[in-house]
């Protein structure tokens, strides 16, 4: 397969459409067929065994919301599996708020992901030899501070095919000098971590003058990457950061560029659209809504869903490659922040002018109503009136709205239940 991949990212995004466009015909028959959720969306199939969509059809076909998928449990899951879609375990996406949405995973979604992950080591040329330190959520037990654990490989899908080196696992439960303390002693090659936590790590390791110079590069999961994000690992370790951007119901969506810091969507997993208020596709430099259609899911199909992300439209690659580019990708829709006047805005969080106002060594924002919202800040010393008055008018002008702030002062901001960190969460209903 890998070789297939290096020859499709390569082709035009006209023929890759229409290739997906291939692809995707008979599942929406499929779909309409073995699914009672689609069956009833759909209400009727005019599909001829082996016509294809034309890019106009597509575009009718009605989106599916979050919590549609969330509602239809079992009746999104096929009752009749083509050959060779053997049924895979129940994949739940760790939602920090609302139903969770849970998929069924096939032999054949199984084998794209291994694919991706190959491709993307391939793209940013690392050596699978290295030592690999990954500090994220961890199982009960398992890579418990200090010590953390160490496995052989970096992974299933990587050891199938390459010997690799050995990666080590720590739990982000451990403290920011512990993980320091920790990555020092392995002397890691890369590092794989949530960039709210990278952004700390690399502050601190500047200020404790800490480089490892082993390291080759930063990888992220799980969190939103920012320019600032980038700026702090570039300033700490002077090495490039990769992201990617994937999620647990469909898989890679989008690789970064191994020339670019943009990302490039990936058409062989995932038909991807940024569609505008209207359900109209955006152009270059418009941000609009992430919609997903998994081309391989056949046990649970994924046929235009409003995944709840927003990202950026790009231009073409200068790199060459037909794969559409993503600039930028926004949290989901559960982060935005909504005005008195109805107005939903992507809130402007965590300016480096937080920091230039006191010691505030993390924060999280969390709206609990139109008009109000609560600061939690962990910090060394209780504010003063007027560093409080300074930091309030910092947050007022960037959410653009003179809210009423509640101050709390804690000792750590827990992460949600997917071990993930969130700066600003919103308490008001986000669905539509
Ligand atoms: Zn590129």
């Amino acid at each position: 397969m890998q070789y297939q991949l290096e020859q499709t990212q390569w082709w035009s995004s006209q023929s890759i459409l229409r290739h997906q466009l291939q692809q995707l015909s008979p599942l929406v028959t499929h779909a309409f067929r073995t699914t009672d959720f689609y069956k009833q969306l759909y209400k009727y199939n005019s599909l001829k065994p082996n016509e294809v969509l034309t890019p106009e059809q597509w575009a009718d076909i009605p989106l599916v919301s979050r919590l549609e998928i969330q509602q239809a449990g079992a009746k999104l899951v096929s009752n009749q599996l083509p050959n060779g879609h053997r049924m895979g375990g129940e994949i739940s996406t760790s939602g920090s708020t609302g139903l969770p949405v849970v998929v069924r995973s096939t032999q054949v979604t199984k084998h794209f992901w291994h694919a991706f992950t190959l491709r993307d080591h391939l793209w940013h040329k690392r050596n699978l030899e290295g030592k690999l330190c990954v500090i994220r959520k961890a199982d009960k037990n398992q890579g418990m501070p200090p010590q953390g654990s160490v496995a052989k490989g970096w992974g299933p899908s990587t050891d199938v095919i390459y010997k690799t080196g050995p990666s080590y696992l720590l739990s982000i439960t451990a403290s920011i000098d512990e993980q320091l303390d920790w990555l020092q002693k392995i002397n890691p090659d890369y590092i794989l971590s949530y960039p709210s936590n990278l952004e700390l790590l690399a502050a601190t390791a500047r200020k404790r003058g800490i480089r490892f110079s082993a390291l080759q590069q930063i990888r992220t999961l799980g969190e939103v990457v920012t320019q600032q994000t980038r700026q702090q690992c570039h300033d700490a370790f002077n090495i490039p950061l990769v992201d990617n951007y994937s999620c647990q119901e469909a898989g890679y969506l989008a690789l970064q560029c191994p020339e670019h810091e943009h990302y490039h969507i990936q058409c062989e997993n995932v038909l991807l659209e940024i569609l505008d208020d209207n359900n109209k596709p955006c152009k270059p430099g418009e941000t609009g809504k992430v919609v997903i259609s998994s081309l391989h899911n056949y046990a649970t199909p994924l046929i235009r869903y409003e995944l709840g992300d927003f990202a950026e439209q790009g231009e073409p690659c200068a790199c060459g490659r037909g794969l559409p580019v993503l600039t930028k990708i926004l949290g989901r829709k559960r982060n935005m922040l909504f005005l008195p006047n109805g107005k939903i805005i992507w809130p402007l969080v965590g300016s480096d002018d937080y920091r230039n106002v006191a010691d505030i060594k993390q924060f999280q924002l969390v709206q609990t109503d139109t008009e109000s919202v609560t600061v939690n800040l962990v910090v060394a010393d209780t504010l003063s009136t007027v560093q409080k008055d300074a930091l309030t008018t910092i947050i007022q002008y960037s959410l653009q709205h003179p809210f009423k702030l509640d101050y709390r002062y804690m000792d750590e901001i827990p992460r949600s239940k997917g071990g993930k960190f969130e700066d600003f969460v919103s308490m008001l209903k986000q669905h539509d």
